[in-house]
This record gives structure tokens, sequence and C-alpha cells, in this order.
């Protein structure tokens, strides 16, 4: 289960005036598309207002096609390269159709870009005085009653947490809605923010003494209230896979609701519609149970025992999770079976069944001493639920695994994919659905992202990027290098990274498929460099926070390392990056216990999982990777790809194709050659600029 949501006893629904709420406005067919065609004319509102505007046919056709989802209740799945323009081309038909939107995308900062930077242009320019909220997942705002709670906890903390929380004391006094993204530096201590913040485990919903001064609750009323609401992938499958307030109870009061960065919906639905056990879920009760029952049922029972207790289990059965291999510490996920077959587990397991039957027996004796003590004995109960599933069998569409890191455990039993959730909400009907991106799949179809999403009936719709990549862009794929599973292939993939750093004095990304090959490809780079005399910054990925190796990128002749994280989402425009390599061809983990458990049942299914499942995941993680180099229409650059098999293998052609049609050079020498003419143009501008 997630921590995102618990519903207070009483719907926020309640708090809304739907008599106050104007009808759905009705037009005429094909008004709205006509209004669309408006705005983005040469002489339509965004133009009138932004004198750099531009007309792009290609967001003018996504606007369009969005326009018509909205007025015949359609879905509809569009991928739109980069430079589309796809935020404005959802958002002006949303704004223009006065209909009640959801807008849903990855991330809590992509969260703020629309909802702080987009809406408000849009709405000025467009003239609509649309109302919007921001929905964010509980724990981003102050609980105020764990606030309270927290002066008991507080001597846990060292000198610098009990800083912060007196910093949070002193501002709880002034915020308006609680938003902690407020507070400078809490993203570093996240033992202090889950002191003051609130969990669907902890929260006391209506029979909270802060009830009315609850700032989750606010949020989710203004919500409510509001034309258009921006929520984040995370909380909409933790509200709508839980049926509780926030997102879910916003769902079907909505006309439209459109995922942006719709690539990502299924990896985080499937993390969320999950049952799980962790062992920080354990302790944290354990933590709970101390402070609420010396607090408010001193004496009662032997608690302090009780919690040691359940302490001992859980570290037990965190022991027992781990694995007796040598690379135990980088395990991630471990297949259910192979968990199965620890010597301690199942014993450790009984063990911590024990341990929270003796502690939630001692809860619901005394749970009618506090509201506090009454919801620690639900929380038990429902941990004691989830240990018990741990003994089942699997279900045939559902695969199970154990999350490893060095101080935790959690087990996780999960769906394949997001398609019965979707149905489920699809079947309700009554509104527009648009799913966008910049990669939905590597077929007309969309079909990687349509199948798992279970929306084989939607119209799909792509649009390619309007910038001019055959003149601006290069591709280059050295035919003689090693494969990549051969021990030389990260040094020369960090040899050849150095050539071309040095002919562009640093701008390169060095994007690679696993963390494991950071330091050798970063290391026969810095060798190469003093070889070449080139004295460059080499920036590796987890060195510093991705804020400061980007903000030491971006500084110049620096040279970044970097795995997944750097694949998507960095937006470096202009000349400050103009290379990137890609080390391997990003094919998911076999070993990887829900990759295994879709290709079984792909093979159940008769179906070629290579062909079908590994090729088309590749495919869209590759355009991700290479769509970090060219970002503006101005942009230039060269993207080397360290991968053979793309000239070799089967499935290259197809792989290549799959990327923006960008002109393919045949030697190192003209990848050198176009990089050098790069920083010519580059450093040419820069005089030009100095001079005027
Ligand atoms: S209802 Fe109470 S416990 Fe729940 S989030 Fe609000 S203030 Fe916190």
């Amino acid at each position: 289960m997630t921590d995102a949501a618990r519903a207070p006893a009483a719907p926020v629904s309640a708090a809304r005036s739907d008599e106050a709420r104007p009808p759905t406005p009705s037009r005429l067919p094909g008004a709205l598309s006509a209004e669309v065609e408006l705005a983005f004319g040469p002489h339509g509102a965004l133009a009138r207002s932004d004198p750099a505007y531009e007309p792009r046919q290609e967001q003018v056709d996504l606007a369009q096609a969005i326009a018509q989802a909205i007025d015949r209740q359609e879905t509809l799945v569009a991928e739109a390269g980069t430079g589309v323009g796809k935020t404005f081309a959802y958002l002006v038909p949303v704004l223009l159709s006065g209909r009640r939107a959801l807008v849903s995308t990855a991330t809590k900062n992509l969260q703020d870009q629309l909802f702080l930077r987009d809406l408000p242009r849009l709405r000025e320019r467009l003239g609509r005085p649309v109302s919007c909220a921001l929905l964010k997942g509980r724990g981003s705002y102050l609980c105020r009653h764990r606030l309270q709670q927290a002066h008991e906890t507080a001597v846990l903390l060292d000198r610098r947490g009990q800083q912060m929380l007196t910093r949070i004391i002193g501002w709880a006094q002034q915020t308006r809605d609680g938003d902690m993204s407020d507070i400078d530096g809490l993203e570093q201590r996240p033992d202090v923010a889950g002191l003051v913040t609130s969990n669907r485990d902890n929260c006391l919903g209506s029979e909270c003494p802060s009830y009315t001064q609850c700032h989750v609750l606010a949020a989710r009323r203004e919500a409510m209230a509001a034309d258009v609401v921006v929520v984040n992938h995370h909380l909409f499958f933790a509200d709508v896979a839980l049926k509780e307030t926030g997102a879910a109870e916003l769902l079907p009061s909505v006309d439209v609701a459109v995922f942006d960065e719709a690539h990502q919906m299924v990896e985080t639905g499937v993390q969320f519609l999950g049952v799980q056990l962790s062992s920080s879920q354990v302790l944290d009760l354990g933590q709970d149970v101390l402070a609420a029952g010396l607090g408010q049922a001193r004496g009662l029972a032997p608690w302090q025992e009780l919690c040691a207790g359940l302490e001992l289990a859980v570290k037990r059965w965190r022991l027992a999770g781990q694995p007796a291999r040598a690379d135990a510490a980088a395990v991630g996920r471990l297949p259910w079976e192979e968990v199965q077959s620890l010597p301690d587990w199942s014993a450790a397991t009984a063990a911590l069944q024990q341990a929270l039957d003796a502690v939630g027996g001692a809860l619901q004796q005394h749970e009618e001493q506090s509201a506090d003590l009454k919801r620690l004995a639900e929380r038990c109960v429902e941990l004691r639920q989830r240990a018990a599933m741990l003994e089942t069998a699997v279900a045939p569409s559902r695969v199970r695994w154990l999350d490893v890191g060095a101080q935790h455990v959690r087990a996780v039993d999960s769906p394949l994919d997001i398609r019965a959730l979707m149905a489920e909400q699809q079947a309700i009907g009554g509104k527009a659905w648009v799913f966008t991106s910049a990669t939905l799949g590597d077929d007309e179809a969309l079909s990687w992202f349509c199948e798992s999403a279970g929306l084989g009936h939607a119209r799909r719709l792509r649009l390619g990027s309007p910038f001019d990549y055959a003149r601006n862009a290069r591709v280059y794929v050295p035919a003689r290098f090693p494969l990549p599973h051969e021990a030389a292939h990260p040094r020369m993939v960090g040899r050849a990274a150095a050539h071309c750093a040095k002919a562009l004095s640093g701008r390169c990304f060095v994007l690679t498929t696993s963390l494991r090959v950071l330091q050798p490809v970063a290391e026969a780079m810095r060798d190469e460099l003093v070889k070449l005399g080139a004295d460059l910054e080499i920036l590796v990925q987890g060195s510093a926070s991705k804020r400061t190796l980007l903000d030491r990128f971006l500084a110049g002749r620096a040279v970044l390392v970097g795995s997944h994280s750097f694949w998507e989402g960095v937006d470096v425009p202009g000349d400050k990056l103009q290379c990137v390599f890609i080390d391997k061809l990003p094919f998911p983990s076999p070993k990887d216990p829900l990759v295994e458990a879709r290709v079984r049942h792909l093979r159940e299914q008769g179906r070629d999982p290579f062909m079908s499942y590994f090729v088309p995941e590749a495919a869209v993680a590759l355009k991700q990777g290479a769509g970090r180099l060219i970002r503006t229409v101005q942009d230039q650059g060269l993207l080397v790809l360290c991968d053979t098999r793309l000239l070799s293998a089967r499935y290259g052609r197809r792989l290549l194709e799959c990327l923006p049609p960008m002109t393919a050079l045949e030697s190192g020498e003209d990848a050198l050659s176009w990089l050098r003419t790069l920083d010519q143009g580059r450093m040419l501008k820069a005089s030009d600029a100095e001079g005027s």
C-alpha cells in the first residue's frame, strides 16, 4: 500500500457547491476547433501577446486533435516529438472549452511549472478567468497534528534536525497552504519531514483534533472547487488505486483528463497498484506506538517491551531478506522464488507476524483511550494482513518481489500493467481522455504504451518534431567497437568521449545504462583527456546532487557522466550541450522480476518477448536519451551510439529508425570534424556577441 492518502472521514466534496458551478458549456460542433485555430493563428491570442511566437503546424494539429477528443468525449493517445509545444497544445483547447479538467504530469517540478508558469500565462493570453488548483500528495503538506506530536519525538533528532524543526514551527504560524516545498533544505532531512507530514497510515481523518485546520483537506477542497486541477501521476495512481479522496474523488467530476509525460504512467502505476510491506513501515509503526502508548496510555501495557520486540523482529526480517551474494547491496529487486529459498525467510516472516499480533493486541485493548491509539490499531491490522499475504501463492496476473536496500527491505505484490485500472476508469464514460508524450512507442499504433495501458480502442496520433534534424544533428555508430558485454567496452566509451569532449571544450553528456560503469567510463575519460592535454572537469552522477552537477555542467568546460536520472527530464538548450554519448542499447534487465513476469506472460500468449517487449522498451528509452541533444530549433549536435548491434543485429535498423531523422556519419573523423565545426560556430557567435 502507499503512503499517499487516507480519506478524512467526511468527503471533501461536501465542501463544494455543485449548484454554484455553471453547467458545462454546450457549443456547436466544431466551434472549439475554430477557436483553437484562431488562438494559434498568426493574429491569434498567442501571437498578439508574444512577439517571439511562431505558429507550428504540428502544434496546431495536436491541439485540434485534442479539441476533437474533448468535443466527442474520446480517448486520444498522441506522441509529439520534441519542440511541438505539447503543453500549450493541450492547455489551449482545455481552457477554451470551459470544461472542468484534471491535468496529470510526471513530477512535482513539472506540476509547479504548469501551475506557476504555463497556466497563468495562457489564462491571461486567452482572457479566460479559469480557476486553477495544484494538488500534491499528502506528504507535501504540513500535518498540524503531527507537528504538535513532534515536540515529544524531537529528542531523537540531532542538533541540525532540531534546528530544522524549530524553523518549521515558526513557518507553520504563517503558512497559508502548508506546502512544505517552501522550506529550503527540507529535502535533505527526510527524517524531519516524516515527523511533520502525514501518510495514509497515520492520518486520523475526521477524528483528528486539527481537522478543521488541516492543509491536506484544504488543498483537496480547493481542488474540488477549481476548473483545472494539476496533479502528478504518483498522486493519481495512489489515490485512484485506494479509492481515496484527492485525485480519485476529482476524476468522476471532470470532463477532461489529460496525462502529460504519459510514457511514465505504466511504471508509476504498477508501483502504486501493488500491495507493499516494508521494514520501514513496521519500524515507523513501532515508533508511533511507543510515542502514543507512553504519552496516552502509560502503564496500561508494556509498550517499551512490545515495541522492542517488534523492532527485533523487523531487524531479523530485514536480515533474512538479504541474499547471501557478494553483490547483496547492489541487488535491487529479488525474484520471489529466490526470496522464498532464503534460509531464515519463512521463520522471520512468522516472527514478524507474531510481534505484530502482540502489539496489535495491546493496541486493541486500549484503543478507546485516544484517536491515535485507535488508528494505530487499524494500522497494525493492515500490516499484519500484508505480512500474511506474503505466505500466499502469487496470482497469475501479478508479480511479487523483494526490494533490497542497504538498510531496508520491501516486499511488493503488483499487477503487470495498468490495464485493469484504466479499463475500470474509462468504463465510467462521460469524459475525454488525452495521453501525450514525446515517446510512446516505436510503431504507428503506439503499441508499447497502448497495450500496457489497455488503450487499444483509442485514437492515435503521431507527430514528428518541427526541428530540422537532418541539417542540425548527426548520428554516429562506430562500426569497430567492442561489444557491450566485453570488458573493454566502458574504457573505449570513455576514450571516445574524451576526444569529442576535447573538440567541444566539454559540452558532452555520456549516458550509461547502468550505474556500475559510471566510474570505469569516467576514469578512462580522465586518462585520455590527460593524454590529449585537455583540462576539463568530469562530473559523475552520485558525486553531488543532480541540481549541483547540472549547475557545474552549465558553468562550462565540463563533461557529465550519468545514468538513468539523466536520460530524461533534463533540459539543456543551446550550445551548452552539443554531444550526447549513449554507451549501449537500453534494454530492460532480464533479471528484473517484473520484466521476467512480463516475458512469461507474453510467452504464454504465444508472442516473441524480445521483439514485442525488449525492443520497444529499448526504443522508447533510446528516444528519451537521444532527446537530450536537440532542445530548440537552433540547437546543433552529435549523437554517438556505442553499440555495434545497431549495425549488425536484425533489430538494429528498427531502433535507428525510431530516432529523429539525423544525418548519419560514417567515420570517427567525420564526427570530430562536425564537432569542430560546431565549436568554431559557437566561438564566432560568442565573439560577435562581445563585439556588438
Ligand atoms: S487530518 Fe489531522 S492527522 Fe490527518 S493530515 Fe490533517 S492534520 Fe494531519
